[in-house]
């Protein structure tokens, strides 16, 4: 019942066996879509606010479907991480990532970073950073060019495996990032006690930062924070350049969101970097 609603595979009100004979026939689908190269990353441009330069891009996975067109992750992720099918598809991401990464070498986008998203279901897998270790390795890519956005959810429950997890990612030299921060509900200890290299400040804080006092006090208090921990920050969802401004008068490291870029296909991408941004 929890995705109701939040899942396009879902159109009617459907009996308990119905439902569960979408979700294996979803399943079927991805399965395919894997074997089948449907699946595709668009990518977010991140300014650097320092250089104003796009050092960074986030991957967000699409999914060209055959009969659906192109499907946002909304639709299949949650599903994906319930069935377990997300470890396929992270492990496609991760593969996919490294690629773009080695097909820029020797150009004029070589010198970008590439953020993949991991969901705490796909921490679980042990083969997780063997898998990364690989994809890193078969590419020539190395490890300080490619990061993982984590959100906070992973520092709730299995704490000492995603602990191990993460310190393994760290020595690889792969990059940390936390997602959406400051929407769950787990304490600050881990960024004590995890190797944490970027704090993604939630697009909810920004929408009306430029507005509401308490969200301008919160996003100034996690600049804050971070860079007195030696941890960078950045800001997702910045849609105005108000908004922008501000987080620059605040001293935030990196900005992402439509005003600087929606997420794109490589090719326009390569484009929108060549041009350069002029915020
Ligand atoms: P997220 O990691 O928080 O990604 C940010 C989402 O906000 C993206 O939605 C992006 O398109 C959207 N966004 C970016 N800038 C703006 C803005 O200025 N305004 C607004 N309104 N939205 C903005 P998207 O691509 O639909 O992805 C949704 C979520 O799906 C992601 O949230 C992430 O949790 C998940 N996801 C995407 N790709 C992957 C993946 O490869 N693996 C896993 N596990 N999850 C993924
Ligand atoms: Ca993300
Ligand atoms: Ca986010
Ligand atoms: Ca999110």
């Amino acid at each position: 019942a929890k995705e109701a609603g939040r899942n396009n595979y879902q159109f009617y009100t459907e009996g308990m066996q119905d439902r569960e004979v979408r979700r294996l026939e979803l399943d079927k689908d991805l399965n395919r879509a894997l074997s089948e190269d449907q699946l595709v990353l668009h990518f977010q441009p991140q300014l650097d606010l320092a250089t104003q330069q796009i050092g960074s891009v986030e991957a967000l996975v699409r999914w060209q479907h055959p009969t659906r067109g192109l499907l946002p992750p909304a639709d299949f992720i949650p599903l994906a991480e319930e069935s377990g099918r997300i470890t396929d598809i992270g492990r496609w991401v991760a593969l996919a990532a490294c690629r773009q990464l080695a097909a820029w070498q020797g150009g004029p986008l070589e010198h970008l970073r590439i953020a993949i998203n991991l969901s705490g279901r796909e921490l679980e897998d042990h083969d997780l950073v063997e898998n990364i270790e690989a994809a890193l390795r078969s590419n020539n890519v190395s490890a300080g060019q490619l990061e993982v956005e984590l959100t906070e959810e992973i520092f709730i429950d299995n704490l000492e495996h995603n602990l191990d997890q993460l310190k393994r990612l760290n020595q690889l030299g792969v990059h940390l990032a936390i997602d959406d921060f400051g929407t769950g509900y787990s304490s600050l200890a881990y960024l004590r006690d995890f190797p944490v290299d970027l704090l993604k400040i939630d697009r909810s804080f920004i929408t009306r930062v430029t507005e509401r006092h308490d969200d301008a006090v919160i996003t100034r208090a996690v600049i804050n924070l971070a860079h007195n921990l030696g941890i960078q920050v950045a800001a997702e969802g910045i849609e105005t350049e108000a908004q922008l401004n501000f987080l620059r008068t605040h001293r935030c490291d990196l900005a992402q969101g439509y005003l600087i870029g929606r997420p794109l296909p490589v090719e326009e991408l390569e484009t929108l970097v060549a041009k350069g941004v002029d915020l």
